[in-house]
């Protein structure tokens, strides 16, 4: 077999891994953070209705403006936005992307809190952009002095703030986001791709796009939305920070299957919507359940939680996975992440991670 290292690959590719959370078919999901509820069936007719009606012209390429998903998103959104101010694109993996071809690439740096979303650093290099992680402070929250003072030192031309953070859940304060946003000199990101499940009242960083033409807030149908495989992310910026990215996207490069199923989505949001409750609801249960345990859960204001204490987090993964149980390890030694899921899910993780708990109840 051929390997990697006979092929002419990019120099700065060799060596690198792909994105690889394990796929595997198993009775309790846990490890990419999903919706785990599926969606509800009388919205699964109309998307497959819209869908069907797409089919017949297929023949023809799909708007490649996505005008009426652009609509519908900025209507989703509110905080008075418009179709103009919103850019789509297959997952906000590729927002992200587009963002980084638009305002990285070679010789610029994009800045991020480690530990991190693992895309970020595998977007940077397939970009050519370099990536810096800064160190985030005490139980991997990210002070706003912390903040500012590695914009300050690197002077970044992209920052990602992903809030709240993804592995560790930890949610990240509007006025940290506010004043990295006045500091950076490039464009700033904020990843609210979890923002759905934050605690309600909670103010997005949309509330702080008026008058920062670099501020970009991304979103994804994938967490809350319960739409992971239909593949929609989508993002709120200027509009001409928007219209950049068109420099860069391959043309229709949302699809019009795509297009009609968001769109199918969108219509139905508060349904598709309803589990948020219950599943941050769980999450809480988790935290407070590990707690008892004598494991460490870190402050989550997603549908994830990181739990520290785990003596031996590889033995704990395959032990669970043994029982049917998939969880996700993030490479932060001791530590161990997992998604809230139905509550007959989370009650499986729970009664199997308490054999391997710190302190016997
Ligand atoms: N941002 C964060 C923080 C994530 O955790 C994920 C998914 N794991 C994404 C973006 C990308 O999600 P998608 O491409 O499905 O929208």
């Amino acid at each position: 077999m051929t390997s990697l290292d006979e092929l002419p690959i990019r120099d700065d590719l060799r060596g690198k891994s792909p994105y690889g959370a394990p796929q595997q078919t198993v009775p309790v999901a846990l490890n990419v953070n999903e919706n785990t509820h599926p969606i509800p069936e009388d919205v699964a007719h109309d998307i497959i209705a819209r869908v069907a009606a797409a089919i017949l012209h297929l023949n023809r390429y799909p708007d490649r403006e996505f005008t009426e998903l652009r609509r519908s998103l900025a209507e989703y959104l509110g905080h008075g936005l418009e179709a103009a101010q919103i850019w789509a694109a297959n997952g906000s993996n590729e927002v992200l992307q587009h963002i980084l071809q638009a305002y990285g690439g070679p010789g610029r740096v994009a800045l991020g809190f480690s530990p991190t979303y693992s895309m970020y650093g595998l977007l940077a290099s397939g970009t050519g952009t370099g990536w810096i992680m800064a160190a985030r402070d005490d139980e991997f929250e990210v002070s706003t002095e912390t903040a500012v003072r590695a914009v300050q030192e690197h002077d970044p031309d992209v920052v990602l703030l992903c809030a709240p953070n993804n592995p560790t859940g930890t949610p990240l304060a509007l006025d940290t986001i506010r004043a990295v946003a006045d500091a950076a000199r490039g464009v700033v990101v904020v990843d609210e791709a979890y923002f759905e499940f934050a605690e309600p009242g909670t103010p997005s960083a949309l509330t702080l796009l008026e008058g920062r033409p670099r501020l970009l807030v991304s979103r994804t149908m994938s967490k809350a939305f319960a739409f992971a495989g239909a593949r929609v992310g989508y993002l709120a910026g200027d509009p001409a920070a928007i219209d950049a990215l068109r420099l860069v996207r391959l043309p229709y490069h949302l699809s019009a299957l795509t297009q009609a199923a968001a769109l199918g989505a969108l219509a139905h949001s508060s349904e598709m919507l309803a589990m948020v409750d219950e599943i941050r609801g769980q999450r809480e249960r988790i935290s407070a359940e590990l707690s008892r345990l004598g494991f460490h859960p870190y402050r989550s204001g997603s549908n994830f939680v990181l739990f520290g204490g785990v003596d031996e987090p590889h033995a704990v993964f395959e032990a669970l996975l043994e029982r049917g149980i998939l969880i996700r390890e993030i490479g932060i030694p001791g530590h161990l992440r997992v998604t809230a899921g139905t509550e007959a899910e989370t009650s499986a993780f729970l009664e199997a991670i308490a054999l391997f708990a710190p302190e016997r109840p």
